[in-house]
């Protein structure tokens, strides 16, 4: 099956080869383009950054007519549309940004045939003008619209978190052409919920569905438990050493967006480190210029609240600290997700502690707005829902396995589960729970004294209460229910209490204990209650022989490993071990294709230095043209370049990123700076010899 698309359509690989400069297709990108191009509805379910866009653009560019993308994104629009211009490519977008002149001029060239691609925002399809353009697009002897492709397809669904009504529209309007083009859709959403919801409202026809892995080799995830100030303390050291990566801060209020701020200014910006901000409440030309410094590299770090980033593409984002809890592991994985989305390695740090999850379960019961027009059962299946959300995530704060085992869990597609189960054996590597060494104690009496001491009483305390009662502390709470007569009681004396409630987490995180939800949650029998009790259980009869039950917990043994900075010598130097990891990862590894090496040769000079010339000429090079950094080629694309320290044109078309486009535009500069480069390092290495 992935061989067949080579040999069905070879055009797919020199337009991948000729617009992007790629030499190979990722994980379902063969399946999908496939399907497209056999005429075949296309559904593909990827994680932010695995390619989605490649995958409607290449038949885009491919076949006649002109190609309907629709996004809700305006400002990620722009961005693709730039893109592909860059590329060589005939692009266009139509949106509200535009005047109405300017829609007319566009509209015009479209219906010419000028166009292979145009992105429209999901308004635009009742719009009488736009459906004048398409029906006549559509129509016998008229320019063709083979393909529909709808990204962030999630947004039709009521259950997803980006509902918009407007994309109800996209069936209607797709049954309303004379001929019906292909249709495709893509998310990175999980839920097999919305991913039904998707299939259903748009009408996909018998659609070739491709989920690929979530699992994204290059992200380095670490979680720390941390006091308030120790966080701020802790972020701004890290911002420091830093300062020369791009990086994005969340927190969880706009106040904490302008307090954190705030204070880094106060810190960094005398060190000549500027620090952004971003949030709903400030004024539309600070956001405008706040990201704009962002994305052209000026300000290296944005605190914000999770506004930010929505449309904003900007692929070398280095590190991703959540200074606060978010309420979903979803909605962490797509935030903090935002880093390394060009495949380099990239952290993803959430600082967090008891507080927030006050604060999340604290809004829970506030409730939300949106909710007023539901009945009341409803709006309790609702708050119920977000409390089963929150738990999760503080299953994530708390494990001590392996962090992207739990991610890829938890998303549980099954190409991911079977990396998983490979995963609890081994651990990834790299996250900061593969990397801290922790001792195991066992802690099976305990535990059986716990789960015995719930039994009779199962949701009635918390977890202080139960924890107290068995170390046997003597208060007025305990006197007044009597726990200071239960059998039991005292029976931990010897534990700290801390320690009691370390494996009180840890039973109801394995599910031998259940936390209930609501602001003061209790203590009951998890489902697995038995294999600790016995069959008696069932009947409240503690005294029964136990079947053959043990408990360890872990706790960490050592400091943790310093982590990995990453400057970019130790990029470079990084590139083949994430590159052979993404190997080791098979198909999931959707960050790095064996193809995407570069191959080496032996060089003159340090590269790290070479790297640092080329981004100063990139950012010229960027600046004359009034486009951002990354539009110019990517950091992979520079670092492919110092590796392979090309010397003619056809050797730098062996980089990834450098397409025909690229090398008419930037070849002669790219060529001439590595030329020059290396005749220095001749010239220093020949004074250095004859002195
Ligand atoms: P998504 O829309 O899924 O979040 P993008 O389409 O923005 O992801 O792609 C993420 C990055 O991966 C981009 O820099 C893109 O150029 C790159 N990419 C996509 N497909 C390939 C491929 N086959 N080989 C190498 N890089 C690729
Ligand atoms: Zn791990």
């Amino acid at each position: 099956m992935v061989a067949d698309l080579l040999q069905r359509y070879p055009q797919a690989f020199e337009t991948l080869k000729r617009y992007f400069g790629y030499d190979s297709f990722r994980a379902g990108q063969e399946e999908l383009i496939g399907a497209v191009l056999d005429g075949r509805d296309a559904f593909g379910v990827m994680p932010t950054g695995a390619g989605k866009s490649i995958c409607y653009q290449v038949p885009a560019l491919m076949l006649p007519g002109i190609t309907l993308v629709v996004s809700p994104l305006v400002s990620l629009m722009a961005d693709q549309v730039f893109a592909l211009k860059a590329a060589g490519a005939r692009p266009a977008y139509l949106n509200s940004t535009l005047t109405q002149g300017q829609q007319n001029t566009v509209l015009k060239r479209a219906s010419e045939g000028w166009y292979q691609i145009m992105y429209v925002a999901p308004e635009r399809l009742s719009n009488p003008q736009f459906l004048t353009f398409a029906q006549a697009a559509a129509a016998p002897g008229g320019i063709g619209i083979p393909l529909v492709a709808v990204d962030e397809a999630h947004c039709i669904s009521q259950w997803g978190q980006d509902f918009r009504p407007s994309y109800l529209e996209i069936a209607r309007f797709v049954d309303s052409l004379p001929k019906r083009p292909v249709l495709a859709a893509y998310t990175a959403t999980a839920t097999e919920r919305v991913r039904a919801d998707i299939v259903g409202m748009l009408g996909l026809r018998a659609p070739e569905l491709q989920v690929t892995g979530f699992d994204r080799p290059n992200l380095y995830y670490d979680v720390r438990e941390l006091g308030e100030k120790a966080k701020r303390a802790w972020i701004a050291s890290y911002v420091r050493e830093h300062a020369h990566e791009s990086g994005i801060i969340y927190c969880a209020t706009r106040r904490g967006v302008d307090e954190l701020a705030c204070d880094l200014q106060l810190q960094l910006m005398p060190e000549g480190v500027r620090v952004g901000r971003y949030h709903g409440s400030h004024s539309a030309s600070e956001r405008r210029e706040n990201q704009e410094g962002f994305i052209q590299d000026s300000i290296p770090v944005m605190v914000a609240t999770n506004a930010f980033g929505m449309g904003i593409d900007k692929p070398n984002v280095r590190y991703v600290i959540h200074m606060n809890v978010p309420e979903s592991i979803e909605a962490y994985y797509q935030e903090a997700g935002r880093a390394g989305r060009d495949g380099d390695p990239a952290s993803c740090i959430l600082l967090w502690n008891g507080n927030d999850f006050r604060l999340r379960r604290f809004l829970i019961d506030q409730g939300d707005v949106s909710e007023e027009s539901l009945s009341l059962e409803q709006r309790e299946r609702a708050r119920q829902n977000r409390y089963r959300l929150l738990g999760q995530m503080e299953g994530y704060c708390q494990t001590t396995g392996c962090l992207r085992e739990y991610i890829l869990r938890y998303f549980g597609d099954r190409g991911a589960l079977g990396a998983a189960s490979e995963l609890r054996e081994n651990g990834c590597g790299n996250c900061s729970n593969c990397r801290t060494e922790f001792e195991t104690e066992d802690v099976t009496e305990a535990a059986i004294a716990i789960v015995r001491f719930v039994a009779p009483r199962s949701r009635r305390f918390g977890k202080t209460v139960i924890a107290e009662a068995l170390h046997g502390a003597n208060n007025e709470k305990l006197r007044k229910f009597r726990l200071v007569e239960a059998p039991g009681y005292g029976s931990l004396a010897d534990m700290k209490l801390g320690r009691i409630k370390d494996v009180i987490d840890q039973l109801a995180g394995r599910g031998y204990l259940e936390v209930s939800q609501g602001q003061y949650p209790v203590i009951g029998l998890g489902e697995r209650s038995r294999e600790v009790l016995g069959e008696g259980a069932a009947y409240g009869v503690e005294d029964v022989p136990l079947p053959d039950f043990t408990f360890t917990i872990k706790r960490p043994a050592s400091k943790r490993m310093k982590e990995r900075s990453r400057k970019v010598a130790d990029l470079l130097r990084d590139e083949e071990s994430v590159q052979a990891a993404g190997r080791a990862n098979g198909a999931l590894g959707v960050a790095a294709a064996a193809s995407e090496t570069v191959p080496e040769r032996p060089h003159l000079g340090d590269d790290a230095e070479l790297f640092e010339r080329l981004r100063v000429l990139r950012r010229d090079l960027a600046l004359e043209r009034g486009v951002p950094p990354y539009i110019v080629c990517s950091d992979k694309t520079l670092r492919g370049i110092c590796r392979l320290r090309p010397s003619s044109r056809e050797e730098l078309l062996d980089v990834p990123g450098i397409g025909e486009a690229k090398l008419q535009e930037y070849g002669e500069a790219l060529l001439g700076a590595v030329a020059a480069f290396e005749a220095e390092a001749v010239a220093d290495e020949t004074r250095r010899t004859t002195k």
